[in-house]
């Protein structure tokens, strides 16, 4: 089945196309193809020139330096950018434009966004989001960092943990408890904070791949002003899961073309080492290959809401859980047609911190390995499987909820955990 899409938006493919031919060389094979230095040179420079084509943020309104696409242009730009394997943007812009500023336009005041969405598209703003806490990952509902008003300021106490590109963000997105006696999903805020001051200190976790993505942040009176929460003070609850949604939703047009690019490198791995006729091989290669088509339907499915007009809602959590078990497998799979190759990786890492690697990498040990190893965290982040099975359960298939568990206000369920 192949979807047909309206002849306007088949015209704006066309435009896109050209301006694909008008900016990569001849021999472009993807960004992946690019050596490390390279390939970061050519996100830079990238960025800002789909910036200065309001090609980034492309849906947002032009008064905020987006480029005011309709959703189904939006879609067929990303189509044709991840097939011609181009990124639609720099790592942080997952925090920036798909979370944090998308957030903003749905809740944000018209002050908030003048103040923040055009420094997101220049680049001045870099994000990253202050969720997890040690106490508080898939229960995110009991986080105690607190933010207390002090005249025209917030002021900051606490610690967040996981907190992705934190090494090189300067603001990020704060969920902070403001009243300890409401229920405990009541007292939450939404607040936007400058991390260039003193009260802010962030510390790097090393990852199973050596590498420091992501890092502890304590708040030791760190302070915003007042007027940098989003959606209301205690409101922060129903701001936060927003956000959540895009972090999980956006991905419906974009993975069903990576993840197909990455098993046809695979299929081209085990030609390469001799096993594409083994039997058990080829049975899980097939395996492989009927999940990627299942996830294009799926991704289709998504994106007919989302050109409808609604935003992703609790259904977005089959598209997570479905990409990131199947991921965890295809990888195991790569690992095991390396054989001895995959104990002494070797060539070039992935390029890509949290997902597939980037379209056109070489068919290396190193790239396969890593991948591997950051395919393990796809079931942890953006909400575990767990945790999305629970939610398709009650929320979309309306099974019987969880039971409840000791009810009372934050303050009182610490005293009980206590
Ligand atoms: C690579 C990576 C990047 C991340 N980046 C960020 C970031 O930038 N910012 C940020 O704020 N956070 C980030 N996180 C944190 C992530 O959101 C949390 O790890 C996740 O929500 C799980 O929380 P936890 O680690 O505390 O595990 P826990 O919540 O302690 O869960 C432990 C286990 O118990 C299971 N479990 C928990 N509750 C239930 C339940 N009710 N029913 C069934 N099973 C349950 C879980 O599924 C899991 O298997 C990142 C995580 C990873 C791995």
């Amino acid at each position: 089945m192949e979807p047909t899409y309206s002849a306007e938006a088949e015209a704006y493919r066309e435009k896109i196309q050209a301006f694909l031919a008008e900016h990569l060389p001849l021999d472009w094979k993807g960004i992946g193809a690019l050596p490390g230095p390279e390939a970061v040179a050519f996100r830079n420079e990238w960025r800002a020139l789909l910036a200065e084509h309001r090609l980034l943020a492309a849906s947002w309104p032009a008064e905020y330096g987006g480029g005011g696409l309709t959703p189904l242009e939006q879609v067929v730009l990303v189509e044709e950018f991840y097939k011609a394997g181009v990124p639609a943007g720099a790592d942080h812009d997952v925090f920036g434009i798909q979370m944090v500023g998308n957030t903003i336009l749905q809740w944000g005041t018209d002050e908030q966004k003048a103040q923040f969405l055009p420094r997101i598209i220049s680049g001045e703003d870099l994000w990253c989001q202050g969720y997890s806490e040690p106490n508080a990952g898939s229960d995110l509902g009991n986080l105690g960092c607190r933010a207390e008003l002090d005249g025209d300021e917030w002021v900051i106490n606490g610690q967040k943990i996981w907190t992705s590109a934190g090494q090189t963000a300067n603001w990020i997105f704060v969920l902070a408890r403001t009243d300890a006696d409401a229920p405990k999903h009541k007292g939450i805020s939404f607040l936007l904070v400058p991390m260039d001051q003193p009260g802010v200190e962030v510390r790097p976790i090393k990852m199973i791949t050596g590498d420091s993505e992501f890092n502890e942040t304590f708040f030791t009176d760190a302070r915003c002003p007042k007027e940098n929460v989003v959606g209301g003070v205690n409101n922060g609850w129903g701001v936060a899961m927003t956000l959540l949604s895009y972090e999980r939703g956006e991905a419906a047009a974009t993975f069903p073309i990576t993840f197909r690019a990455e098993l046809d490198r695979l299929t081209e791995l085990a030609r390469e080492k001799g096993v594409a006729d083994d039997p058990l091989i080829r049975q899980r290669l097939a395996w492989c290959h009927s999940k990627v088509e299942i996830m294009r339907y799926l991704g289709m499915r998504t994106l007919t809401k989302f050109v409808n007009g609604d935003h992703p809602g609790p259904d977005a959590s089959i598209f997570k859980l479905y990409w990131s078990e199947y991921h965890r497998k295809v990888t195991e799979l790569a690992v095991d047609i390396l054989g001895p190759d995959a104990m002494i990786p070797s060539g070039r890492w992935p390029s890509n911190a949290f997902q597939t690697d980037d379209v056109g990498a070489p068919n290396d040990s190193a790239s396969w390995v890593g991948t591997f190893l950051v395919a393990r965290a796809g079931t942890i982040y953006a909400g575990t499987s767990q945790v999305q099975r629970n939610i398709l359960g009650e929320m979309v298939l309306g099974l019987p909820k969880e039971p409840a568990g000791v009810k009372g206000t934050w303050r009182e369920l610490q005293q009980v955990r206590a």
